[in-house]
C-alpha cells in the first residue's frame, strides 16, 4: 500500500543530478563543473540504485498535481540507458494510480544514440537539448576537454531524437559567442525545425565579483531579447514557442507563474545530487545551502527547513526600485543569482535590470494584444459544438490536456495556452 506523505506546503518539483557535475565537455562557461570540489574531483559520481529508489519512492508519496523529475548534471546520459530504464520501472513500481509522472531530460545531446533517443521518446521524456546556434557560435565555448569542438556531436544525437519523435526543447545559452547574433540563432533554431526554445543569459563573476569574460551585460541582454521578441512577434507566434515568452503570456492571461524568475518565492523545486544531498536551486548548491540527504530526511522536513525557507523568502526581498518599476509584475526582482553574487545581499539591484526594463518595455504592448487574442480565442472555441475542431487550431500539436512541451510539468491549457 502507498502512504502518501502530506507535506503541507505548495506543489514542488525535483531535480535530479544522477552524474553530479561529471561531464563529457567541458564548456569554458560552465556554471557547475566547478561543483566538482564539492565531493572530490578525480572521485567518479555516479547515483547508487539504494539512492535512487529512495528518491523516486519518496517523492511518488507526496501528494503533486504532476510529479516533474527532471535530470540534469553535468552531463546525466553519463549514466547511460539502464540507468534510465530503471528509472521509468520504478516509477511504475511506486507510482500512484492516476499519478501524471512527467520525465524532463538536460542533455548536451552528445551522447543520445538511436536506442537512447527511442526509450526517450517511448516514454515522453521531455528533452532540453543545449544548441547555442550555428557552429561558428556553438563551438566558441561548447568543446572537450581537448578543446575540440562539439556542434557535429551534437546535431548527431539531435537527428537521433528527431528520428524517434522525441520532444525536444533546444536550450541556448546567450553569452559573449551569440549576444550579438539574436535574429540569426532564432534564425537558424527555426530552419533546422526548432520550434521550442529556451534563451538562458550567461551572467558569471570571479571571486572579487567582476564579470567572466563570456558574461553578457544587462544592455547586451536586453538588446537580444527586443531583438528575439520582434523576429517571433510578427511572424511566428503560432509556430514557435519561446519559453521565457509563452511564461509572460501566461503570467498575464492566467495569471499562473511557470518559471521561477517569474514568482516572489524561491521554494519552488529541490536539486538531489548524485549522493541524495538536497539543496534549493541549481545555482546554489553549496554547503551552506546543504538541506539536508533524502536517505534521512523527508519531503515534509526539508519543504519546512528554515534554510530552504529563508532561502525562498530572499526572492521577494528586492530592492526599493523594484517597488517602484513598471515591470515589476513581469520581472518581480529576477533571479536571485543575478541578486546575490559577490555576497550581495538580496536587495542588490539585479545586474541584469537594465536589461530586462528594456526588453519588457520594448514587448509588453505586443505581449498584452497576444493576451487579448487568446482570450478571444478561448471565448470562441467555448461557443463551439465539442464536435467541430476550431479552425484556429487546425495545426495543434499537442493537447490540452497533455504536459506542456515548454518543460513547466504544467498541463498544455494551464501553461502556455496557446495552441499552435
Ligand atoms: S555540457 Fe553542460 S554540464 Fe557539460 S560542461 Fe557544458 S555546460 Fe557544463
Ligand atoms: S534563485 Fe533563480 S533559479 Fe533559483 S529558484 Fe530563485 S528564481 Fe529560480
Ligand atoms: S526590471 Fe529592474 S527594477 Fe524592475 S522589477 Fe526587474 S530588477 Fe526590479
Amino acid at each position: 500500500m502507498n502512504i502518501t506523505e502530506r507535506t503541507g506546503y505548495q506543489d514542488f518539483s525535483l531535480l535530479i543530478k544522477p552524474a553530479s557535475a561529471d561531464c563529457n565537455l567541458n564548456c569554458e562557461y560552465c556554471f557547475y563543473l566547478d561543483k566538482c570540489h564539492l565531493y572530490g574531483e578525480s572521485v567518479r559520481h555516479r547515483m547508487t540504485d539504494d539512492v535512487l529508489e529512495r528518491i523516486i519512492e519518496s517523492y511518488l508519496r507526496t501528494e503533486q498535481s504532476i510529479y516533474s523529475l527532471g535530470w540534469q548534471g553535468g552531463e546525466p546520459t553519463l549514466m547511460g540507458l539502464p540507468f534510465f530504464e530503471k528509472v521509468v520501472a520504478l516509477q511504475m513500481k511506486h507510482g500512484k494510480k492516476g499519478a501524471s509522472v512527467a520525465n524532463g531530460l538536460q542533455t548536451n545531446g552528445t551522447l543520445i544514440d538511436a536506442p537512447f533517443a527511442r526509450f526517450l521518446s517511448r516514454y515522453q521524456f521531455l528533452i532540453g537539448c543545449s544548441l547555442d546556434g550555428p557552429p561558428e557560435i556553438h563551438n566558441r565555448y561548447r568543446t572537450n576537454r581537448l578543446g575540440e569542438p562539439s556542434h557535429q556531436n551534437v546535431i548527431r544525437g539531435l537527428n537521433h531524437l528527431k528520428n524517434a519523435e522525441a520532444s525536444v526543447n533546444i536550450l541556448v545559452l546567450v553569452s559573449r559567442a551569440n549576444v550579438g547574433h539574436a535574429r540569426q540563432v532564432y534564425r537558424y533554431l527555426t530552419s533546422e525545425g526548432h520550434y521550442y526554445q529556451q534563451y538562458i543569459p550567461c551572467v558569471e563573476f570571479d571571486k572579487a565579483g567582476k564579470p567572466m569574460p563570456f558574461s553578457i551585460t544587462a544592455q547586451e541582454w536586453g538588446r537580444f531579447l527586443c531583438e528575439l521578441f520582434d523576429e517571433w512577434y510578427f511572424k511566428d507566434t503560432r509556430r514557435v514557442s519561446i519559453r521565457h515568452f509563452d511564461s509572460i503570456l501566461s503570467k498575464i492571461v492566467d495569471g499562473v507563474e511557470n518559471v521561477c524568475t517569474l514568482g516572489q518565492n524561491c521554494c519552488q523545486y529541490f536539486v538531489v545530487e548524485y549522493n541524495g544531498d538536497i539543496y534549493p536551486c541549481d545555482f546554489f548548491v553549496d554547503r551552506p545551502l546543504k538541506l539536508g540527504n533524502i536517505m534521512t530526511s523527508s519531503w515534509s522536513e526539508l519543504q519546512q527547513s528554515k534554510i530552504y525557507r529563508d532561502f525562498g523568502d530572499q526572492k521577494k526581498q528586492w530592492n526599493p526600485h523594484c517597488d517602484r518599476c513598471n515591470c515589476l509584475h513581469l520581472c518581480n526582482g529576477d533571479c536571485l543569482k543575478h541578486r546575490l553574487f559577490a555576497g550581495n545581499s538580496p536587495d542588490n539591484l539585479s545586474f541584469l535590470c537594465e536589461g530586462w526594463k528594456q526588453f519588457l518595455n520594448h514587448s509588453q504592448g505586443g505581449f498584452n494584444q497576444l493576451a487579448r487574442q487568446i482570450l478571444m480565442e478561448r471565448e470562441t472555441e467555448s461557443r463551439m459544438p465539442k464536435s467541430v475542431p476550431s479552425p484556429m487550431y487546425h495545426r495543434k500539436r499537442v493537447g490540452r490536456n497533455a504536459l506542456c512541451p515548454c518543460g513547466s510539468g504544467l498541463k498544455y491549457k494551464k501553461c502556455c495556452g496557446r495552441m499552435d
